[in-house]
């Protein structure tokens, strides 16, 4: 038992979790960050290092539009900071297309026959749309003509999420085609480019620069935990939190996690920041909550992910950072070059790194293929998209990562809503913060927000922000009655167990 009474438990070393603990630490707060893998911190942006080769979990692009989130960033890593050129592209038909698309490009490789029925598939859906789309399908149909959704938008897409665009709903398309296809980029394509330099209006998917750390996002999330530590917070890996307990007679959060030999470990603090899946977290909070809000947490669905990292002697090798792969015929969604993302991924000159990337789910076939059949089918498929001979590759590694995407289907957003009412009249001490501990499918820049916030929350003593008013480009807005409803004293409470 750690005896000490600690000012926050953090479930997560990800970057809501290290970006809580950091604002937490540098104020003089005592945390521990418990994280389950025994290796790695930085969660989903890790970065993984294979005999000296690093690969992430897909590339991972830094750009915020918040400027805290920014200034953070360089507050830790400093000068190892890059700043990249982004290049990318589609591969369709046998043919790799600029992305975002260039109108002449793309005219030219699709032929005069295939882009004139693109045309008048357009046409057609605009002269003819659909008046309630429902289906991601219908509103790409709607926007772009029924043969553009098949030629860039459906195989993708499909691959993504492992279901049909029938399935998959509309308002899913309206809110987050930008960061899943080509919407952005067929308009960014055919309307004069104009420069902006107003971050605010920027969008996020076509911008042409980011920044990246120097070894890959792991790094800078390595020097956040070793900062938390320098500190005086505590960063322990390999503890997998397995019960949850809310005292509320001393309002003391009482946490237990598994150590990597099974024993169990016992913390305590006054709050609970968890970026856990909410799933998990539901399912061990006590007192226990009532059966309908256990179920709401069951029924949140995950979307799981594999990179296939390969290393291959260097020779003519594409110069992007990643390329996208609308191609049925190869069960790959997309190729990462870590040399384009850092050289330094690569310690070898003579050598690159790529990531072939494969949605799957936990337990389907392709997570359960042994290493060895995933490495033989990445480079069969690599040398099918005409990326590099299968010889040419010398050596591999697979890195599985389970919930990687929270899916956002028909019923998500109810059961969320009816979790968040269920935690926050029983667990005042109980804070939710970044992607999957909010169900919130967003980029680190929003992740680090939720937990900023919930840090200065912690800190003011009451609930001076709504965390949950943090958009997916990690920008805070609030305003009238949700700020005046979040300005809420914590103070201990009776929690009732069962009920409602
Ligand atoms: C393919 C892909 C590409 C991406 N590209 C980008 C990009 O270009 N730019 C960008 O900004 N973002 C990108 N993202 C998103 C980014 O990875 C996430 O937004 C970010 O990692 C979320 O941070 P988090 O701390 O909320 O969660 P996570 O990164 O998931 O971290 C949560 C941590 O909690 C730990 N944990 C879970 N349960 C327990 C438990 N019971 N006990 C102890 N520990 C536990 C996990 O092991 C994990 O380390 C990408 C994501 C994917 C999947």
């Amino acid at each position: 038992m750690n005896e000490r009474k600690n000012k926050a438990i953090i479930v997560g070393a990800g970057p809501a979790g290290l970006t809580a603990a950091y604002e937490l630490s540098k104020h003089g707060a005592s945390v521990v960050v418990l994280e389950s893998d025994p290796k790695y911190v930085g969660g989903i942006s890790r970065t993984v290092n294979y005999r000296g080769y690093r690969f992430d979990i897909g590339g991972h692009r830094f750009f915020s539009k918040s400027r805290e989130v920014e200034d953070l960033w360089t507050e830790i890593l400093g000068a190892d900071m890059l700043h990249r050129p982004r290049s990318s592209k589609i591969y369709y038909g046998g043919q790799f297309y600029a992305y975002p698309l260039k109108p002449f490009e793309a005219l030219c490789k699709l032929g005069v026959f295939e882009s004139t029925l693109c045309i008048l598939s357009f046409l057609y859906a605009r002269l003819h749309p659909n008046r309630d789309p429902k289906s991601f399908e219908d509103w790409v149909v709607n926007q772009f003509g029924g043969r553009l959704f098949r030629i860039f938008f459906k195989t993708y897409t499909e691959k993504v999420w492992g279901m049909s665009c029938r399935e998959i709903s509309a308002d899913w398309a309206a809110q987050r085609i930008k960061g899943l296809s080509l919407g952005s980029a067929m308009k960014n394509a055919l309307l004069p480019k104009r420069q902006s330099k107003d971050r605010q209006s920027v969008v996020k998917t076509l911008i042409d620069t980011f920044r990246y750390p120097r070894l890959g996002p792991g790094m800078m999330w390595e020097v956040c935990a070793a900062k938390v530590r320098a500190m005086g917070g505590e960063v322990r890996l390999g503890r997998t939190v397995v019960a949850c307990q809310f005292d509320s007679a001393t309002y003391t959060w009482r946490i237990s996690a598994r150590t990597p030999s099974g024993t169990i470990e016992q913390y305590s603090a006054e709050h609970l920041i968890s970026s856990m899946p909410i799933r998990q977290l539901v399912a061990q909070l006590e007192p226990r909550l009532p059966d309908a809000v256990r179920q709401s947490g069951e029924s949140l669905r995950y979307r799981d992910f594999l990179t296939v990292g390969l290393i291959l002697r260097e020779g003519n090798r594409f110069a992007d950072n990643w390329i996208y792969i609308h191609d049925p015929d190869v069960k790959m969604g997309r190729v990462q070059n870590y040399k384009s993302w850092s050289p330094e991924m690569v310690p070898d000159p003579n050598y690159c790194c790529y990531g072939l990337e494969y949605f799957c789910f936990e337990g389907d076939g392709l997570w359960t293929s042994a290493d060895s059949e995933l490495i033989a089918l990445a480079k069969e498929e690599l040398q099918q998209v005409k990326l590099a001979k299968a010889a040419d590759v010398v050596d591999g590694c697979v890195i599985r990562q389970p919930k990687a995407y929270p899916v956002y289907d028909d019923n998500y957003k109810g059961h969320v809503q009816a979790i968040r009412e269920a935690l926050s009249s029983r667990f005042p001490a109980l804070h939710l913060v970044g992607r999957n501990g909010m169900h919130k499918y967003n980029n680190q820049d929003h992740a680090m927000m939720t937990a900023m916030l919930a840090a200065r929350n912690i800190l003011a003593g009451k609930q001076i922000y709504d965390v949950w008013a943090v958009n997916e480009d990690g920008e805070y807005h609030e305003s009238g009655e949700a700020g005046a409803k979040s300005a809420i004293e914590w103070k201990p409470v009776t929690v009732t167990a069962g009920g409602s």
